[in-house]
């Protein structure tokens, strides 16, 4: 791919960004015969920034994907399982909604998916990538230009890539969202989230509880000691300052009066990094040789263990659309393709973005008819177990069909058995 006498280098595709979801989408699409560059500072680099203490819930789905690009084997000794959630109404109101638990037993599966510290999972996908891509570039994009048959990227060393498709998977500033002329929508809920972890004197038995309270929330998560949970802490903006402020034992202490018993006595507070509650949304998921993926396209409140799941179903519906049209001889950044793939994701990705927003504001509002109607939905939740078994399987799966790599690995092989009825 490389132009040894001029340094440049070409590609069907230059994926920016070596966060999660951008690594996963360059594995994806080399994984299904695409010529991929990935572009971007390597994960030491970045945790050099700011300590990265998030941990994510990646549902099954995402752990099939896993499987697929051969990564979940060296994740597996990391992973958590999540069999149980619980949401608790914490709140002060008189119109608090009943507690209410979902079991993953009740779909028949061992677990809903599995939590995986973020700076384990992001060097494991790092590493792979190294591993396999011809091109692997530890740099930032500084300038990106594009026209009617290819971009091109300068890069922070120097390098020019020539390519077909640029996957901007660089976050919430990305500078291929700008390169694009992709505009955004956001909006900030005044909120921040603290990401740490703790450990406590009773176990976890692969339970998250989230504490739902005038606010915000407390939510933990099992990690795969069974004393030890990692948690997310969402509360005003003040709260928020006035908690990382605070020292290791105080900090336990307010946790320990949030969460009272549920896991008995809390102790050895973890790092502690807090992080912006927002929403944005790409009024575009893709445009002018560029597709979005991950947080460059859409961030979310951190409820509901949605965004990175999102993140990873964008990679892999990605690299399907790419490879189909690399399949057919066409031009990967055509304009078919872009619109290939927005057809794919736009559906699962407005569902979670409106479904997360709607519950951090009825979590936000004091409005008695608001509280009223989340606890009759969770009462009727609690009471009628086809309806809850539903609600988990929507929070499981996206509305449409799965990306190839994310299917069961069985259901693959079926596939691959069964005779072509096709013309
Ligand atoms: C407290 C908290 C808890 C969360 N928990 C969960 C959870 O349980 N489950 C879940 O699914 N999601 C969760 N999320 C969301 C999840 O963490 C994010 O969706 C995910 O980390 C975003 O990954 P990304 O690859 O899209 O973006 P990022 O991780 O932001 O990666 C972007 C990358 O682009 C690089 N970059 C930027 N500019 C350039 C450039 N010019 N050139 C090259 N590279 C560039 C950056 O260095 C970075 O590596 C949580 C979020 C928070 C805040």
């Amino acid at each position: 791919m490389t132009d040894l006498k001029t340094g440049e280098l070409h590609s069907d595709v230059a994926v920016v960004g070596a966060g999660p979801a951008g690594i996963a989408a360059a594995l994806a699409l080399a994984h299904l015969g695409a010529k991929v560059a990935l572009v971007g500072p390597a994960p030491a680099k970045i945790a050099d920034a700011r300590p990265e203490t998030r941990t994510a819930a990646l549902l099954t789905s995402s752990v099939d994907f896993l499987k697929r690009l051969d990564v979940w084997d060296s994740l597996v000794p990391h992973a958590a399982s999540l069999k149980v959630v619980r949401i608790v109404d914490a709140s002060r109101s008189l119109l608090r909604s009943p507690d209410i638990t979902f079991r993953a037993s009740e779909l028949g599966l061992e677990a809903f998916g599995y939590n995986i510290a973020n700076t384990v999972l992001v060097e494991t996908l790092y590493e792979r990538a190294r591993e396999v891509l011809p091109s692997v570039l530890p740099t930032t994009v500084n300038e990106i230009t594009l026209n009617q048959s290819e971009a091109q990227l300068e890069l922070g060393d120097g390098t020019h890539i020539f390519t077909r498709l640029v996957a901007g998977a660089d976050g919430r500033k990305s500078v291929c969202r700008t390169a694009a002329g992709i505009g955004i929508d956001t909006h900030l809920y005044d909120q921040g989230a603290i990401a740490t972890s703790f450990r406590h004197t009773l176990p976890h038995e692969g339970t998250s509880t989230e504490l739902h309270r005038e606010l915000g929330s407390v939510t933990s998560v099992p990690t795969p000691d069974a004393f030890t949970s990692s948690l997310i802490w969402v509360a005003s903006m003040a709260e928020i300052e006035e908690l990382i402020a605070c020292n290791d034992s105080d900090f336990a202490a307010q946790l320990q009066s949030r969460l009272g018993d549920v896991l008995g006595n809390v102790s050895d507070v973890g790092a502690r990094a807090n992080f912006p509650v927002g929403g944005l949304s790409a009024k575009q998921l893709a445009h002018n040789r560029t597709a979005l993926v991950g947080e460059a396209a859409h961030i979310m409140p951190p409820i509901g263990a949605q965004g990175l799941n999102l993140g990873l179903r964008d990679a892999a519906a990605l690299a399907d659309c790419v490879a189909a049209a690399l399949g057919r001889g066409h031009d990967p950044g055509c304009q078919a393709v872009l619109n290939a793939y927005v057809r794919a994701r736009k559906l699962d990705i407005l569902s979670r973005t409106v479904g997360v927003d709607l519950l951090n504001r009825s979590l936000l509002t004091n409005l008695p008819p608001v509280q009223a109607a989340r606890g009759l939905v969770l009462a009727g939740l609690n009471a009628l177990p086809p309806l809850r078994r539903m609600v988990m399987r929507v929070g499981l799966a996206p509305p449409a069909a799965l990306p190839s790599l994310m299917r069961p690995m069985a259901e693959q092989a079926n596939l691959a058995q069964a005779p072509h009825l096709g013309a």
